[in-house]
Formats: C-alpha cells, sequence, structure tokens
C-alpha cells in the first residue's frame, strides 16, 4: 500500500492546524484502498489535526528513548500510542544533525516504539559530501545497522531521504532515488512488511514521475505537507 506522510516539523499551532484539516477534508476524495496518508503534526496538535472520518492517520515527529521517568521536555511512545498515533518518526536527519540523535539513542527510540505497537518510519540518507565522494551506498549500509534488533517480521517503514535534497527544492532523480530502493530492500532482506519512502523536495510538479520511476512505495513530505491542496495532489487524492 501506498504512504504519503506530511511532516509538519515545528509549524502549525492548534488553531492552524484545525484550518489545516478543514481545507484537506474539502481538498480530497475518497482514498483508494491501496493508499494511505498520515499527518505528523507538533505534539500539541494531535487532536486537531485527527480526521473525525479516519482518511489520514497520525505519526510522532519524535519519540523518548526512554518509556517514562524524569526526563524533562520528552514524549513517551506510550503518550503517542494513547494519543492515537499509528507511526513514529525516527532518525530524521534534523535530530541527527540538530539534537545530535545518534545510532544507540535511535535504536532505543525503535524499541520504545515497538512495546507501544507504533509503526516506526525509520529516515536514513547521505550528505552531500558523502554523495560526491560515492559513498551513498555505505551511509544507507552503516545507517541500516541501527535496525539489526527490530524484530524482522513487524511492519517496518524506512524513508530514504539524502539530505541534499531536503528543503532545497532539489529532489532526487528517480533513477537515483530507485539505485537507494534497491539498495535498502537489499539491506533488509528478510523484513516481511516493509516499504520504503522517499523524502526531499517532493512537490506536486515531481510527485508522479517520482513515484512511477523509481518504484517507492510513497513519500515523506516536508515544505510542500503544510499546504493541503499540495498534500492531497502529491498522494494522488486530491478532487479532480
Ligand atoms: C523532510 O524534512 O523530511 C522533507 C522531506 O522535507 P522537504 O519535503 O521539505 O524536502
Amino acid at each position: 500500500m501506498l504512504l504519503f506522510v506530511a511532516n509538519w516539523k515545528m509549524n502549525l499551532t492548534r488553531r492552524e492546524a484545525a484550518e489545516y484539516v478543514r481545507e484537506l477534508s474539502s481538498r480530497i476524495g475518497p482514498v483508494p484502498p491501496a493508499v494511505e496518508l498520515a499527518i505528523a503534526p507538533p505534539f500539541t496538535a494531535f487532536d486537531a489535526a485527527r480526521d473525525p472520518s479516519a482518511r489520514w492517520s497520525l505519526a510522532g515527529q519524535n519519540v523518548a528513548s526512554e518509556p517514562a521517568g524524569p526526563f524533562t521536555g520528552e514524549v513517551s511512545a506510550r503518550m503517542l500510542a494513547e494519543a492515537g498515533c499509528r507511526f513514529v518518526i525516527v532518525g530524521h536527519s534534523e535530530r541527527r544533525s540538530l539534537f545530535g540523535e545518534r545510532a544507540g539513542t535511535l535504536a532505543l527510540k525503535l524499541a520504545r516504539a515497538r512495546e507501544e505497537g507504533l509503526v516506526p518510519i525509520y529516515c536514513l540518507g547521505e550528505t552531500a559530501e558523502e554523495r560526491a565522494a560515492g559513498g551513498t551506498a555505505a551511509t544507507l549500509a552503516r545507517q541500516a545497522e541501527t535496525l539489526r534488533d527490530d524484530p524482522p517480521s513487524a511492519p517496518l517503514v524506512v524513508a530514504y531521504e539524502p539530505i541534499w535534497a531536503i528543503g532545497t527544492g532539489h529532489a532526487a532523480a528517480p533513477e537515483d532515488a530507485a539505485a537507494a530502493r534497491r539498495h535498502l530492500l537489499r539491506l533488509l532482506e528478510g523484513r516481511r512488511d516493509l516499504r520504503v519512502l522517499y523524502g526531499g523536495s517532493v512537490a506536486p510538479e515531481n510527485a508522479s514521475a517520482l513515484l512511477e520511476l523509481s518504484g517507492m512505495d510513497g513519500f515523506l513530505i516536508g515544505g510542500a505537507g503544510l499546504n493541503p491542496a499540495s498534500f492531497a495532489a502529491i498522494a494522488g487524492v486530491g478532487r479532480p
């Protein structure tokens, strides 16, 4: 099943989220059974971002590495599950680069997500320098190692997000995304329920070619996901 996830990052207040939901509701027709939508709002906007008609589910943008306790500012997997999340994003490049999250922490976050039945959306991708040096495959292999102890039969989403493509307006070429996808499928061989998404400057203008030519199972969408019409168009569920 194709999956399209709008990651709002630190955008949209509860009031703005409610407006977004109204607008998205008016923009989308029936969601085909082969398409799944999710929104990753800030924690404060879960209730406002929820769809009463369940056309999309909710995703956490982050989760604590510990189950509970004196961790000021953290939000646990149990809290996300109780708030109605189906997914949680783990290892987004902004968490890695701005908040110093490393493999050990990310593995703990994956474990916490599993304990609460959340499906991780595990992000990986190379920097521009790694790409220029021909190191994309090695970076993906190193980052995929973090999934070593994740149960292979549990549903998993990985998002290939080349860092040079995030928020730059320069999406990966479909053939490069396709190559990354093939590499990830090899690295994660044996997983029974795996979807590989692409993320990085996906927009209504490039979405259908990227999807078709890369063979990806959907997209993780940042900037364009803040616009309900763009999100609906990218997911192919906009009203004609
Ligand atoms: C992201 O940050 O995960 C992302 C894909 O952002 P954008 O779509 O804005 O490149």
